[in-house]
Order: structure tokens, then sequence, then C-alpha cells
């Protein structure tokens, strides 16, 4: 059997579901490809060898028993580490939670084991998904597979890492400012924000509740539906579910029709501070789409202009709130003060000072300042103020176009240090995905081809809350297309990484 790290997961699927390969064989191609190339590109803080081979044994069992399997039984699957596995340790890429063993799993988690998919291991992020580069996890960064001087973005750079250097063929983001699509934008690999309360958030670590979502990472936007399909739906342990079952996604994806569809480009999203290949590329795809039968209109959603803004308050706010359960008594680190009285603050403060990175506690601090007594409604209100102008802008946007479309990042991959110590310059990468997050609607990244750097792009559509068929209606008509003109998959355009002696 030709490598089969380079097939797809729906490809997987079908040889699995005709005996050609078993998911032994499969878990342990990745499991093998970790091993060569997983030292250089750190998609992974931690590999689950045992579990997954066992899972993978447990699911060919089954298969030869003649029991009906999901679709994507055996094929195997990286989760990010800041979603919670029973068992195996959970860190969200912090020293305060350093070892930490779960006991219980997340809900996608536990859909994941129903569907017979192995769990690779825990991707690597930036500390608490606080980033657009990985390059602030406590374990140190991932490196881009196009470039591994490069960031691979994020905070979810070791699942889209892991997805681009084939270490295993899907994977779990999560995505509360652009975390999944800016990652998988850089990276050349495919990402998908589900509708916030599509995929169930209990077992995720919070970062901000009311932005935070789950959802896929792959290589191709039928593998991402397929994913969706299994994550998604509704969940009575998460009060902010949405009822019904997540259906639909993988018939969208086969589509193949555009006709009469909407398009609207956004105008606010793009133009000045994009770079030119950014821009050319994803003016490319805007031409195929219209090529395709959609029509293309301009629309504005000039509240936009302050999303970077108000999220950088509200996300602040949230996060000082739900990281204040790490204080050294309940999970993970403990660090005692040197000298002085025990005492329960004293405590905390001593662990929180050496167990979060710096940017967890700049974040901190600018939450608490936010929601203090004589500043809340100044920055806090303010800015929830803003975010239902933006709900507003995309009410009035999608009452002139079915999906929108914008590129996914303002520019390609930057190398490591470039934006580190410009917290702005960082926050600016996710200008074009954070608007989704306020108001809740999905959005999709693909990629849509090299930008004169010779670094993928990602291209962005978005659609109405529960409308996430259509971002996989457009994607996979747009994939099919570029794919056409390339001849094949944008990764196989990326250099070849060195593989390891082993
Ligand atoms: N980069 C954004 C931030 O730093 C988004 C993070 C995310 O989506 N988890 O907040």
């Amino acid at each position: 059997m030709s490598d089969l790290t380079r097939r797809t997961a729906a490809e997987l699927a079908e040889l699995l579901r005709t005996k050609e390969v078993s998911s032994v064989e499969v878990t342990q191609a990745h499991l093998d490809r970790m091993a060569a190339v997983d030292t250089d590109v750190h998609a992974f803080l931690h590999v689950n060898t045992d579990e997954a081979l066992a899972a993978a044994a447990d699911v060919d069992a089954r298969r030869a028993a003649g029991d009906e399997l999901a679709e994507l039984a055996g094929v195997p699957i990286a989760v990010k580490d800041v979603v919670v596995t029973k068992g195996q340790v959970t860190t969200a890429a912090s020293k305060i939670l350093q070892g930490w063993v779960p006991p219980y799993d997340a809900t996608l988690v536990t859909r994941l084991r129903a569907a017979g998919m192995p769990i690779l291991g825990k991707t690597n992020l930036d500390e608490f998904a606080m980033g657009s580069s990985t390059e602030h996890s406590a374990y140190g960064p991932t490196r881009n597979p196009w470039d591994l001087g490069r960031i691979p973005g994020g905070s979810g750079g070791g699942s889209a890492a892991a997805v681009a250097a084939f270490e295993a063929p899907l994977a779990i983001g999560t995505d509360t400012g652009g975390s999944i699509r800016q990652p998988a934008a850089v990276t050349g690999t495919v990402g998908v924000k589900p509708t916030y309360g599509g995929v169930s958030r209990y077992g995720l670590i919070a970062l901000a509740s009311s932005l935070d979502q789950a959802g896929p990472v792959s290589r191709t936007v039928l593998d991402s539906a397929l994913l969706h399909e299994v994550i998604g739906g509704h969940d009575p342990l998460d009060s902010t579910s949405l009822a019904g079952r997540a259906t639909g996604y993988v018939d969208a994806a086969r589509s193949g029709d555009l006709t009469g569809l909407r398009v609207g480009i956004v105008k606010e999203l793009g133009g000045e501070g994009y770079q030119d290949g950014v821009r050319a590329s994803f003016e490319h795809s805007v031409d195929l789409l219209r090529s395709a039968g959609a029509e293309v209109v301009e629309v504005s959603c000039p509240s936009f202009d302050y999303a970077l803004a108000a999220y950088y308050l509200i996300l602040p706010a949230e996060a000082s709130s739900n990281l204040a359960k790490f204080d050294g008594m309940r999970f993970g680190l403990r660090v005692e003060p040197e000298d002085g009285p025990l005492t329960a603050e004293r405590v905390m403060a001593a662990t929180r000072g050496a167990g979060f990175g710096d940017e967890v506690k700049r974040r901190i601090i600018l939450g608490t300042h936010a929601l203090s007594a004589g500043y809340f409604d100044a920055y806090y209100g303010s800015a929830q103020k803003v975010r239902t102008l933006i709900q507003r802008d995309f009410a009035a946007a999608f009452s002139q176009a079915d999906v929108l479309v914008s590129p996914t990042a303002p520019t390609t991959a930057f190398r490591f240090g470039e934006k580190l110590d410009d917290p702005m310059a960082m926050y600016l990468n996710d200008v074009a995905t954070i608007p989704a997050n306020l108001a809740g609607v999905p959005g999709l990244s693909l990629p849509s081809g090299l930008s004169d750097d010779g670094l993928p792009v990602g291209f962005q559509v978005l659609a109405p809350a529960r409308e996430d068929v259509r971002l996989y209606r457009v994607g996979g008509v747009l994939e099919r297309l570029l794919t056409a003109e390339w001849g094949g998959p944008i990764l196989d355009r990326a250099p070849e990484l060195e593989v390891a002696a082993r």
C-alpha cells in the first residue's frame, strides 16, 4: 500500500471499509511519520501510542466481527491540547497544568471514541489558546512544515501542522478569534469554525466562553465535513448547545453546484494591510466562483473596523474570569512562597506567577481592568455594544449575499520572533477572523494558492448562523476548481521534510 499518511480521511475510510487496510496499519503509519518528523515540526505535546493502537485494534476486531461502524471508524485523529481527554495529560500548553490528567472526556472526544477514531495525541497551541503563532506555548513553538523557520499560525498551530505534515489525516482545533482558520490558512490546510453552539464546548478548557467553538482541521473540505458530522449536534451537557443533529455537511461538500448563489465580498476585510500575493490569490478564487455560476456582490460591514478592539476587551474579560480557577489548590501546579506565611492568597500568587506565561498575564490584567468598577461601562460595556453592531452588519450583509468571503489572514506565515514582542502586530493577524466569533456565525478557511513568497494563502467563507452547509457547498466547489488548476493538492507543493533516522 502506498504511503497511507498521504491519503485523505475519506480515502482512508474507504480503504478501511473495504478491508484493504486495517486501522492498526493506518494508525501505525501515522505514528511512524510522527516519529520521523515531529522532532522538527513539534506539532505534538503528548503522543498516545499505546492507547491509539489499542483503539485501532478494537475497531479492527469490531469490523472483522461484522459490526456496523461509523463512516470514519478506524481513521486516526489528533486533538488540540485544550480539549480534555480522560486519563491522558492535558495542559493547554501551560506550565500551570503540567502533568494534569483529566478525570473525564470532552463530549467531542466521547464522540470521536464512539465513532472508533483512534486519538494519536494532543497537539501544541499558544498557552490557553492565546496567540496567533504558537510561540506562546510554554513547551516551545510548533514549526510550519512549509518552512521550519516560520510560524504555523495560532493558537492551533499544532493541529494544523500535524495535518500539513501528514502526521495525522484529521485534527480537532478550537477557534475563539481565528485559531482554527488562521493556522489552516498559513499551513495550506482546511479549517472550520462551526456556528456557535454547533459543537459542544463541554470539556474544552475555556478561553472566552461566548466566543469559543471547536471544529475540524483537515486537508480537504470533504474531510472537514465528515468530521463535523461526528463531533457536532446537540449536547445536554453544554447549555449553549444548539438543538438538532449535525447533518448535511458531507452532501453539501459533494454537491458541486453554485448556480444562483450570491457571494458577498466584505469591503472592510481586504485592501490596505493585506499582502499583495494574498490579495491576488483571493481575487483569483473569486473569479473562479463567478465562473462556477455564483453572483458576486460587494457588501460593507463598517463596524468590522472596531471588531479587533472589541474582541480584545471581551476576550480578556472572559478569560480573566475563566482562568481564576487555576489557583494552585485544584489542578496541576502548586508553588509555595519561598518564605513568609503559607496563606491561600500567597500560594495562589506564587503559583499563578510561576505557572502563567507573559501573554496570559497580560490578558488577565487587561480583563480584570476592563471589568473593574468605574471602568466597566467605558470598556466592557462599550465592547458589548460594538458586538451588537457587528451582528447587525452581518444581518444586513446576509440579506444581500448567501455567503461572505475574504482572505482568512492578511499575510502568509511570518518568521519566528517577528511579532513576538509586539502584541498589537500579533493581534492584527485576526482582523478577518474575529467578526465571525463575535457574531457566532460559522466560517471555513481553505487554501486558495501560494503567495508570491511561495507560501500558502487562505480563503475564508462565512455563512449565517446554522447555515454551515453553505460553507461546505462553496468550499467543495472552489477546492475542486483550484486543485484542477494545480494538478493536485496544494500540499504536494510543500518541500519534503527531512525524515529523521530512527
Ligand atoms: N489569535 C487570537 C487570540 O490570540 C485567537 C485565539 C483563538 O482563537 N483561540 O486571541
